[in-house]
């Protein structure tokens, strides 16, 4: 190295205390504020759902739903925090289980942790799912509980396994003699529902709250809230918090997006050595993280979803917007065999354009082919570039974003 004294340079000036944030980890997703302004609605109606729970009776199966960023993990865990604090002060056996569906990702690993949180053991794997379903019912009812199971991101979960887990769950008090289940389920997707069978839609959502998008003024008394624990006084203007909060409601009204913005903002500013942050800050800001989610999401895919992807990106360059799965599906048998994989069923590379659809890669939508049934279009959602620059240091798909499908050729001929 050059100068030896310039890493000692960088972090001397992070310790000397002329960083622009006093408390950065205020801004982080898991941080649940005391104060969640513009939610009173929803968390007196939930609060007034759940309380039965206190007087040993079973409360109503809860469906909440509402767009990201929207406050609903923030809100359910800061009333049922509350309500276990009043339980413990009451005496009232009542436990709350909360698992995230998407990162829990199959219904064993939500039944175990189920379990797990009830002190029941079970292996990480290797039991029939019904094993364990059955073990989760029999430690429920050795004691006399009252159970709120939060399934957050439920959508995620039913959108690549189906309902029966679900299904299962809302069903289960049938089964259980001196404990008593209760559901909140959380969906960021508002066509969920579409997913479920009538009769599980039906005993999840007794009781619903809606979440709708924060407008551009009640995301800045959010972000206010925060940044002034955050950041040191004066760092901040109006101008630059009007800015994440403009930037975050024009896109969905989403107070994750907010936050992020104002905290990668925050670190620019800091690393620059500035002493405000400044609207080119945030600027900055917004590009960083957009580039960066979908550069991890397209690294972390499995070797199946990055060909799928792979074979979507060469029927656009091939100037094919809207495909078919069968095409899509034509594509990808060509680049397994090039690279000398077995390929998936048709099926599962369905599922898998489903996955690529919810990390938000790909938009797929079913349109009607009139007395040709329904049909299943897709299209990419991001720009060609950034999958090119992703794959491009790929060993195996660096080589076949340049190649040229037979099938494509051929498609395009029969098209002329
Ligand atoms: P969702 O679960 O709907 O995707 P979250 O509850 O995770 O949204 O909220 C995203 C972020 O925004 C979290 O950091 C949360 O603390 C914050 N947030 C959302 N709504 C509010 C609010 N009304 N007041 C303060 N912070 C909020
Ligand atoms: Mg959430």
């Amino acid at each position: 190295m050059k100068d030896p004294t310039m890493l000692d340079n960088v972090f001397e000036r992070f310790i000397k205390n002329d960083s622009v944030f006093i408390d950065r980890e205020v801004l982080r997703h898991d941080y649940i504020p005391d104060n969640l302004p513009h939610r009173e609605g929803q968390i007196r109606c939930l609060g007034e759902i759940v309380a039965p729970v206190l007087k040993a009776s079973r409360c109503s199966n809860i469906f909440v739903y509402g767009k990201t960023g929207t406050g609903k993990t923030a809100v359910v865990k800061y009333v049922l925090n509350r309500l276990m604090e009043k339980a413990r002060e009451f005496g009232a056996s009542v436990r709350v289980c909360y698992v995230n569906c998407r990162l829990a990702g199959t219904e064993y690993r939500i039944y175990s942790s189920l379990c797990d949180f009830i002190g029941v053991k079970v292996p990480f794997t290797g039991l029939a799912l019904g094993e364990v379903f059955d073990r989760l019912k029999a430690g429920l009812d050795s004691r006399k509980l009252l159970l709120l199971v939060v399934l957050d991101e439920i959508d995620s979960l039913i959108k690549m396994r189906g309902d029966v887990l679900l299904y299962e769950l809302t069903r289960i008090n049938e089964a259980l003699h001196r404990s008593r289940a209760s559901i909140v389920g959380i969906s960021n997707d508002l066509c969920f529902k579409e997913f479920l069978d009538p009769r599980v839609l039906s005993s999840l959502s007794e009781e619903e709250i809606v979440f709708r998008p924060y407008d551009a003024a009640e995301l800045q008394d959010i972000l206010w809230d925060r940044a002034r624990v955050a950041f040191r006084r004066g760092v901040l203007v109006d101008g630059t918090v009007g800015l994440c909060a403009a930037l975050a409601a024009a896109e969905h009204g989403d107070a994750r997006r907010a936050l992020d913005l104002l905290r990668v903002a925050g670190e620019l500013a800091e690393r620059e050595g500035a002493e405000y942050v400044l609207e080119e800050h945030i600027r900055k800001a917004e590009e960083r993280i957009e580039h960066d989610r979908i550069v991890e999401a397209l690294k972390n895919l499995t070797l199946h979803s990055k060909l799928v992807l792979c074979s979507i990106y060469l029927l656009r360059k091939a100037k094919i917007n809207y495909t078919i799965t069968g095409d899509i599906y034509n594509v990808y048998s060509e680049l397994c065999d090039q690279s000398g994989i077995g390929p998936l069923t048709q099926r599962r590379v369905s599922s898998l354009i489903n996955e690529l659809d919810v990390i938000g890669v790909l938009n797929s939508r079913i349109v009607s082919m009139g007395r040709y049934g329904r049909t299943k279009k897709t299209r990419l959602s991001i720009a060609r570039s950034l999958i090119k620059e992703v794959f491009a240091t790929d060993d195996r798909l660096g080589r076949l974003i340049g190649y040229t499908p037979r099938c494509l050729a051929e498609f395009s001929r029969g098209r002329s």
